[in-house]
């Protein structure tokens, strides 16, 4: 999508802390670390937010869930747990217009979110 800053990160035109790579999808640390661990799950595909997800995205959607699992394990994150986030919309505070889970961890995380 031109003008998206995340499939700029995928096509390698933006750059960004890189942590995990695979066919389907790619993970980088957030600019804005909430926490200790803090890194972005994406779909190598244009996905603006879970709601315009449709049932073609299905294989997508899922690589991101294992994309996430992956990352935690990746980042030391399987012992201690971790939270895995997708904001939609402007009532979430969505920033970004590509779908992305946030991976967070490294610290107790308070519930119910803010
Ligand atoms: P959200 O608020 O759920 O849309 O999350 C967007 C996230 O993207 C925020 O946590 C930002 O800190 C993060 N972010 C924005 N630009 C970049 C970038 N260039 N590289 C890494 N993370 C970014
Ligand atoms: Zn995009």
């Amino acid at each position: 999508m031109p003008g998206c800053l995340f499939c700029n990160i995928v096509a390698g035109k933006t750059p960004a802390q890189i942590v995990y790579d695979n066919p389907h999808v790619l993970a980088f640390k957030d600019i804005r670390p909430m926490a200790p661990v803090h890194a972005l799950v994406i779909p190598k595909v244009h996905i603006t937010g879970i709601h315009e997800a449709t049932p073609e995205h299905a294989e997508a959607l899922g690589q991101v869930l294992l994309g996430a699992r992956d990352v935690a394990e990746q980042l030391g994150l399987a012992a201690g747990g971790y939270r895995l986030v997708i904001n939609q919309g402007a009532d979430a505070g969505q920033s970004v217009l590509h779908l992305h889970c946030h991976v967070i961890g490294g610290r107790p995380m308070a519930w119910p979110p803010g």
